[in-house]
């Protein structure tokens, strides 16, 4: 294979982001804005959708404030959520969601809306993002350590682009932790299927979670007035229920989780085609060494159950940039540790909600810890935010 220099590219990056969605994109402005040189290489394209629904929690509504990017997200029509309705078989606990912080309440874009704004936010910042890019290779010192990448383009061609720091923003199936053989620290075992579609005419007070022994379902309003719904089952059942035949297996479990979804959904109109996840258990991977780093789900997954993926991202992002600016091999050692004791407590709450081993009462009770430990994380965020890297 014959390595080039980049065309449009620079030679040389102070940090090289591969993934430019919501953890990628997030870090790299705060990188830029910092004053660093960063190029993002991602090989799909610019605000597009990927296989995820998209409820952010406080936390990562307050980042995305601190950003300045929330007003850009309402004007492409996301709708604030000022209410979580909880249902427990016939129970119904509805939570208000007040006004905080300078922000209104929570939102839920669509990820070609999210991924493109935080996009944008860094490229105003000056990060350069390159598309149809692929990372196939790094380039490492005698030492061992990373000092750049090898970027496939499109046309087959392959880039060397040298930098002190690589950082892998590309999800679950991460290229970068492959090839710097990141270890799993931390292996999580439950997991939850789910199957979700977009319905026109079927409007929600704000997020709707329903549980019931064996499947769970939810309905969370987002843009183009449509309102994603999507049903839940253990990954152990995923196949059985939705295997053959995907809208019957997603009616059935709507009825058994959300009966008073069934005649709704009856009067609405589906938009375009449902999504499916089978499911795949919680990891923490090691997330620093020398010359690289993870971020986002690259580093940490956990179960979609508890919608906390995106909020874990743009938390870590801003965890990653404060260490990255601190420069040294310690400091990015520092943001793995402190990565883990953020997401670790609501990672432990989530294995137990996706196990799916509860009853009504217990799962309630695990809700209230989830609420609890996320008021925790908005706290601590606080702190971080105003000791670390300007927004
Ligand atoms: C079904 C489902 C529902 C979910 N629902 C929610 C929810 O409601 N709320 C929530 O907060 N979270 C949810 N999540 C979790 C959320 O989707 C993830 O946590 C989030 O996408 C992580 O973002 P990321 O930027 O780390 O990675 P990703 O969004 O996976 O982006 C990775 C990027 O890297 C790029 N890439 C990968 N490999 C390479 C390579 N070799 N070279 C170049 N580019 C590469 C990809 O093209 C991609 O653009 C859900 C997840 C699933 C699966």
């Amino acid at each position: 294979m014959t390595v080039l220099a980049p065309p449009r590219l620079a030679p040389r990056y102070d940090a090289v982001i591969i993934g430019a969605r919501c953890a990628g994109a997030a870090t790299a402005r705060l990188l830029a804005r910092a004053g660093l040189r960063v190029l993002v290489a991602d090989r799909g394209r610019h605000g597009t959708d990927t296989l995820s629904t998209h409820a952010l929690m406080r936390a990562g509504v307050l980042q995305l404030h601190r950003w300045g990017v929330l007003p850009a997200i309402q004007a492409a029509g996301t709708p604030v959520v000022r209410r979580a309705t909880f249902t427990y078989g016939a129970d119904q606990l509805p939570v208000p969601i007040k006004p905080r912080d300078g922000v209104e309440g929570l939102y839920a874009p669509r990820r070609r809306v999210l991924d493109r704004v935080l996009v944008d936010a860094a490229l105003a910042a000056g990060a350069v993002v390159e598309y149809g890019l692929r990372l196939i290779d790094l380039l490492r010192s005698l030492d061992g350590r990373v000092v750049g990448a090898v970027l496939l383009s499109e046309d087959g061609r392959a880039y060397r682009v040298e930098t002190p720091l690589v950082i892998g923003a590309d999800g679950v199936r991460s290229t970068v932790a492959h090839l710097v053989d990141a270890p799993v620290t931390r292996a999580g075992h439950a997991a939850a299927g789910v199957v979700y579609g977009y319905w026109a005419r079927l409007p929600v007070d704000g997020y709707r979670w329903y549980f019931q022994s064996g499947a769970s379902a939810g309905a969370i309003p987002t843009n183009d007035e449509e309102t994603c719904v999507f049903a839940v089952t253990p990954a152990d059942r995923f196949a059985e229920v939705f295997r053959g035949d995907v809208a019957a297996g997603y009616r059935r479990v709507i009825a058994e989780a959300a009966p008073e979804l069934v005649e709704r959904l009856r009067a609405a109109e589906l938009r375009g085609t449902f999504h499916g996840f089978p499911g795949l258990p919680g990891y923490f991977r090691r997330s620093a060494g020398p010359g690289w780093a993870l971020v986002g789900d690259a580093g940490c997954f956990k179960d979609p159950i508890t919608a906390h993926g995106i909020t874990d991202a743009l938390i870590a992002a801003e965890l990653l940039a404060t260490a990255v600016v601190a420069g040294s091999d310690a400091a990015l050692a520092q943001y793995e540790a402190s990565r883990n004791a953020m997401a670790t407590p609501i990672f432990d709450v989530t294995e137990r909600i996706a196990s799916f081993a509860w009853t009504l009462a217990e799962v309630r009770g695990l809700h209230r810890t989830l609420s609890e430990e996320m008021a925790r994380e908005v706290t601590a965020m606080a702190a971080h935010n105003a000791a670390g890297v300007p927004a």
